[in-house]
């Protein structure tokens, strides 16, 4: 028998997660600070319980997953008034899949241990259409054991899972991940502004680079978005701001200089500082063009 699942958090990620539960039969139970969301979950997957509360969600689970912001709110939701660890039994299996840091993930998990509750760190990569269809890649830290049980939910929602080692170490290779993602963004899109100032046709541009060297992730997903100003949110720039800025945390910590990612954390700034904090932040285009005095 599948173990019984409780989802705290159903934003851009999360709904999209919790319908894949749904859908591979876990019998799920989902909670949602704005309780509007769930109940619109709910409309769609009649099958999953909703809960008031974390607490309530996590007492009738077997795994609670987490899917919010950054560490503050995972801890709330976990530890909190409410959280779901003052129902959770103890055997508990916590994930969290929202990128919250290392530190953030060792320090929940070392106050859910005191309540015999385990935890894995399982940040995502993939961004919705993959959260979506269920292709999400997946970082996971903790224990072995913890990872093996944590298993079966990781691969209703992702395609490849990668156990990094432990806890915390999910977190740090999703953090590095997204500032060489965020990096990238950047770079694209002052290539971009270097062939408009010069006059090359884009689309010849795109196409040839997207078929040689100079191809990426971020040229693939990012280039039309920036051509066409669209920004329509898959993954929010202040939410990529927070992951960049955790890996230069960490690079700091470890005194790993990490020059591009500093320089990308300031790009996100400028960004944010023109109101585009809630956009997709392929929004970065505009502080960009703002710098060649030139628009797209
Ligand atoms: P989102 O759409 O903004 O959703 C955030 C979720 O967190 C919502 O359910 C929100 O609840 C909840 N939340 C916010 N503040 C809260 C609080 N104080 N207490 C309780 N719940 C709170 O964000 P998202 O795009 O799904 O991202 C979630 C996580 O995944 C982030 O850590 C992000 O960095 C990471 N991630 C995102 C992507 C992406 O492409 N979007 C890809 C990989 C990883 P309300 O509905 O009440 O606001």
């Amino acid at each position: 028998m599948s173990e019984r699942v409780a989802f705290l958090g159903l934003g851009i990620m999360g709904s999209r997660m919790a319908a894949n539960l749904a859908r591979a039969g876990f019998e799920l139970t989902v909670w949602n600070r704005t309780e509007a969301k769930a109940q619109a979950f709910s409309a769609e997957h009649p099958d999953v319980k909703l809960a008031r509360t974390p607490a309530q969600a996590a007492a009738g689970s077997d795994i609670v997953v987490t899917m919010v912001v950054d560490g503050d709110q995972v801890r709330e939701v976990l530890l909190g008034e409410d959280g779901a660890a003052t129902a959770a039994r103890p055997g508990t299996l916590c994930i969290d899949c929202s990128t919250v840091g290392p530190m953030a993930a060792r320090s929940i998990g070392e106050a859910l241990s005191a309540r015999r509750i385990e935890l894995v760190d399982a940040p995502v990569t993939g961004s919705s259409p993959k959260a979506q269809d269920g292709t999400l890649t997946i970082m996971a830290g903790g224990s072995d054991q913890a990872f093996q049980r944590a298993r079966p939910v990781l691969e209703a929602m992702g395609r490849l899972i990668v156990h990094a080692g432990p806890l915390g170490d999910g977190q740090i290779v999703k953090v590095i991940n997204n500032a060489v993602a965020a990096t990238n963004a950047a770079v694209v899109g002052e290539a971009l502004l270097v062939g408009a100032r010069a006059g090359v046709d884009l689309d010849a541009l795109t196409e040839v680079m997207g078929a040689g060297s100079g191809a990426s992730a971020m040229l693939e997903l990012k280039a039309r978005a920036m051509r066409e100003h669209d920004y329509t949110t898959l993954f929010k720039l202040e939410h990529m701001l927070k992951d960049v800025r955790l890996c230069l945390e960490q690079g700091q910590a470890a005194g790993a200089p990490f020059q591009f990612a500093a320089l990308t954390r300031e790009i996100l700034t400028a960004a944010m500082g023109r109101g585009h904090g809630d956009d997709d932040f392929a929004a970065l285009i505009e502080v960009l063009e703002a710098a060649a005095g030139t628009k797209l």
